[in-house]
């Protein structure tokens, strides 16, 4: 199997490259696909940048390409459940793109993708279990060596959790309070929105290839959301997933 992971993060690519051996590189698009081993697999890494055009463009030349037949996409998210704090890892097993809309057309739901006939896209349930044992882990065993207490307590990260849940994609951060009011109405289980994950749900469903999306929170999609983003991804949010990924790719069968 040859496993295709994308990242939002410069910073945790970097990190989840240094574990890769026999790397090989290839520019393409404007883009650097890393190719390489971690834990036995083969392994085709790159930085996606941001947004649902560019995730997709790097999803799809990873399956064309590469060959890829599995996709995982990591990075950090805005909680929006009350229940969701900064530092959890959410894991998706539904993923919709809360910026489509062409309901406007009488037989078009709220969010479905016009001419593929569905408005979300499930994760098959045994892939969202598999990630969610690897973060359990990670937390439980791997977070306190990796992390230090010091950093936690900076971002009042006191038990950090492993949700999974819906999450909802759109070409926008999000840092308003009732924009999060009326996603949450529409769109049931919704855990956090990102600006990636339901792009690439939706090009591994064109191509029928399995895909994950895990995220870190990173802040609360509210009016306070703008924290210091850098430092929490430098020395927190590129831990959390890149320590999830390579557990899950240890403990892979
Ligand atoms: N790292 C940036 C800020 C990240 S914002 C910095 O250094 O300033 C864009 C990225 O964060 C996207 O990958 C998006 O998926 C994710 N993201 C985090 N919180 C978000 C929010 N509240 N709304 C939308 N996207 C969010």
């Amino acid at each position: 199997m040859k496993i295709g992971i994308l990242g939002a993060m410069e910073e945790e690519i970097h990190l989840l490259g240094k574990e890769m051996t026999g790397c090989t590189s290839e520019v393409r698009g404007r883009r650097e696909y890393i190719n390489g081993q971690i834990s036995g697999h083969d392994i085709y890494l790159a930085f996606s940048r941001w947004g649902k055009v560019a995730a997709s463009c790097s999803a799809t030349t990873l399956i064309e390409r590469y060959g890829v037949d599995y996709l995982i996409f990591t990075g950090v998210a805005g909680g929006v459940d009350p229940d969701v704090n900064i530092g959890d890892i959410v894991i998706a097993d539904n993923l919709v793109q809360h910026d489509m809309d062409v309901s406007f057309l009488p037989q078009m739901k709220e969010f479905e993708i016009p001419l593929l006939g569905r408005a979300d896209f499930p994760v098959r349930q045994e892939e969202v279990e598999k990630a969610r044992t690897a973060a359990e882990n990670w937390i439980r065993e791997e977070l306190g060596e990796q992390v230090s207490a010091k950093t936690l307590e900076k971002f009042a990260i006191v038990a950090p959790r492993v949700i999974c849940g819906t999450i909802a994609s759109g070409d926008q951060f999000i840092s308003d309070s009732n924009k999060i009011l009326q996603l949450r109405q529409k769109i049931p289980n919704l855990r956090c929105v990102e600006m990636e994950g339901a792009a690439v749900a939706q090009i591994a469903y064109e191509y029928d290839i399995p895909c994950l999306v895990l995220r870190t929170i990173s802040d609360k999609a509210d009016d306070d959301a703008i924290i210091d983003f850098p430092r929490f991804i430098t020395s927190v949010a590129s831990f959390f997933t890149c320590g999830s990924v390579l557990r899950l790719l240890k403990e892979w069968d």
